[in-house]
């Protein structure tokens, strides 16, 4: 099942359950210290999984090391725990600063990734005398200056955060001797290549380093053989592969039924934790709006909220006080939420590889996950990139032998409800219905009914608004259905393309 490629500069490995741990090793058997394993045991981890049992001897020599590995295959500690152990010759139980110099730093493209890793390295390192600090963006610098002075061997920043520290000269990076960059793609995409390569100057030139990416483009070779010392590339799983355990499911929406089938899709599977991919921070925001009007508990992240709101609404999805998660590509990049059943995507991502980095979310440690796709008519080009990216036909393709990874089902039971607006809505008879009856009427649709012919046909039919309620502009394409239905729509296509 598992297929090992050794090679002097690659070890592959292919396996099935790329995050599953190998019950025949164990943490042990690589000759970390008593401390780490004692942590590691708090963790109630034992078996370390491909990546780790891949990376952790290598790091361990001394080796440059590019690593592959999708997210959620707990290459965290891959890189974490071999470096707390080389540190560990230089940990001080010494209050002065001068003997906490900072001798490794990773680098990470958000602020949340910057935070979960720091997390991690501090539940590695808690029975140790290392010292680390995480800085990013967005947050007062004034604590993390006075962190900083006080004295810490291992540094978790985001790129901009840690140049603003070294103008300000509270962070000294000359005895560096190790250096991680995780999720290099990101930190490409995002801009931080030049920020990179400032930094990388400010660090000897002799020094371990790591590099970790989802992806495996030419662009990340390059950056690879720019700043590794021939390295040692780790491979698990097909680059760009989904994880098996991930089902991957597509239903055909409606643009203006996206919402109402999200609101859907999580009553009818009674989803209690899930995050929503949305592609622009408007669409997340109405997305949550929405949920919350229909009793959903969901809030929103992304670019334009503050890192105390997007911390606060992370913590209460982790603790269950928030049951849906709204997110943009960007506010949810690495986050850390371990077992996670599902995933949803409102909006099939321009980027195929986010989509990747999207249902990586769900099916962590080898659990079992479901990646659900709502799909326009639009969206046909963004479906084939992401088909080709991840290997696989999709159903219904002609000579398609291949067993399909993304399933194109119908939304049993889903009935869009623009039609059933309150102020409008009428029985076949001409009665006013309450809200009360619109609910019990759609509860019927959704639930009882799943066959849309069973329907009175008024309700298939386009919204229509009263004439008296459109702006004079609008009054003109009245009769377009298409613009009769979404009047509030136009604003926010005013407002132009919203980049999250
Ligand atoms: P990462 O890919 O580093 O984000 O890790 C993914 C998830 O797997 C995190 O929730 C880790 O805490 C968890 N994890 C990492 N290593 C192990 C392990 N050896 N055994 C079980 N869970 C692990």
């Amino acid at each position: 099942m598992t297929q090992i490629k050794s090679e002097p500069n690659l070890i592959s490995v292919t396996t099935l359950l790329d995050a599953e741990p190998i019950a025949d090793v164990c943490f042990a058997d690589f000759g970390l210290s008593e401390d780490i394993l004692r942590a590691l045991g708090d963790q109630g981890y034992v078996h370390p999984t491909p990546i780790q049992a891949a990376a952790i001897p290598m790091v361990l020599k001394g080796r440059d090391v590019m690593g592959a590995a999708q997210t959620g295959t707990g290459k965290t500690a891959g890189f974490s725990l071999p470096m707390i152990q080389l540190l560990l010759a230089h940990a001080s139980t010494s209050a002065s600063p001068a003997r906490h110099p900072v001798r490794a730093l990773i680098l990470t493209p958000t602020r949340e990734l910057a935070d979960q890793v720091a997390e991690n390295i501090k539940a590695y390192s808690k029975y140790t005398a290392l010292r680390s600090v995480v800085v990013f963006g967005g947050v007062d610098i004034a604590p993390q200056i006075g962190a900083l002075r006080t004295g810490v061997e291992i540094v978790i920043a985001t790129p901009g955060r840690l140049l603003d520290h070294v103008q300000q000269k509270s962070v000294n990076l000359s005895q560096v001797q190790m250096l991680v960059m995780d999720e290099a793609d990101r930190m490409l995409d995002m801009g931080f290549l030049p920020d990179l390569q400032r930094i990388i100057n400010l660090l000897p030139k002799s020094r371990q380093s790591l590099m970790f990416s989802a992806t495996f483009s030419h662009e990340i070779k390059k950056l690879a053989a720019t700043f590794l010392r021939n390295p040692l590339t780790i491979e698990v799983a097909r680059s760009n592969a989904t994880a098996d355990n991930v089902t991957q499911v597509l239903y055909q929406i409606a643009e203006e039924d996206k919402r109402e089938a999200v609101s859907f899709i999580i009553r009818e599977r009674n989803l209690k934790q899930v995050i929503v991919f949305s592609n622009t921070k408007i669409g997340a925001s109405r997305l949550a709006v929405h949920l919350v009007k229909t009793g959903v508990k969901a809030s929103a992240i992304h670019g334009d909220k503050s890192q105390a709101e997007r911390m606060a609404a992370l913590e209460a999805f982790k603790h269950g006080e928030i049951e849906v998660l709204v997110a943009t590509d960007v506010a949810a990049r690495g986050l850390d939420i371990a077992e996670l059943p599902c995933v949803i995507n409102i909006d099939l991502p321009y980027n195929a590889e986010d989509y990747v980095h999207r249902i990586g979310r769900t099916g962590r440690a080898g659990a079992k996950g479901d990646a659900i796709s709502l799909f326009s008519e639009k969206d046909e080009r963004l479906l084939n990139d992401i088909e080709k990216l991840i290997g696989g036909g999709s159903a219904g393709k002609e000579g398609g032998q291949k067993q399909p990874k993304i399933v194109r089902l119908h939304l049993a039971g889903f009935v869009a409800q623009k039609l059933v607006e309150p102020q409008r809505a009428r029985s076949s008879e001409g009665r006013n219905l309450s809200s009360g009856d619109v609910r019990n009427n759609r509860r019927a649709a959704f639930r009882s009914d799943p066959s849309p012919s069973r329907i009175d046909p008024w309700f298939l039919q386009p919204y229509q608004p009263a004439q008296s309620t459109l702006p004079p502009d609008e009054k003109s394409s009245a009769n377009s259905s298409k613009a009769s239905q979404k009047p509030v729509r136009r604003a926010a296509l005013l407002g132009g393309h919203i980049k999250s």
